[in-house]
């Protein structure tokens, strides 16, 4: 069985992470070494895709909620303008392989996320 990632973790209350926002199937988390004035994590419940791919192909309607979670807190964290980056294999510099949207907003980050 897959052990269960950080951000699961966070999710069953074991790792200590405010859930700002909640949908059916996803929820967010500020990230805790912000690359931007507002950098959120949107991540799906399940940690059944390893990357946005996986998820593309496997759940484009969970794709969506995704998607629909982070232009609500943008609108709610920031001004609406907001960057949506998913780091897509370790040398895209992903390191958690349970997918998830960075949410960044309130100014371009000085280098690229991950
Ligand atoms: P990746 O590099 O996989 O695209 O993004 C993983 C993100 O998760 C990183 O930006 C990292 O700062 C964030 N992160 C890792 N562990 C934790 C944690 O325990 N709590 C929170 N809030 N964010 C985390």
């Amino acid at each position: 069985m897959t052990e269960p990632s950080v951000f699961t973790r966070i999710l069953n209350g074991e790792i200590p992470s405010e859930i700002i926002a909640e949908t059916e199937h996803a929820f967010a988390i500020r990230d805790i070494a912000p690359q931007a004035p507002v950098h959120l994590l949107v991540i799906p419940k399940t940690q059944d895709y390893r990357n946005v791919a996986e998820l593309a192909a496997g759940d484009p309607a969970l794709l969506a909620e995704l998607v629909g979670l982070a232009s609500s807190l943008a609108a709610e964290h920031a001004e609406g303008d907001f960057r949506l980056v998913f780091n897509t294999g370790p040398d895209a510099g992903q390191t958690v392989f349970h997918v998830h949207a960075h949410v960044l907003a309130g100014g371009l980050p000085e280098s690229s996320v991950g």
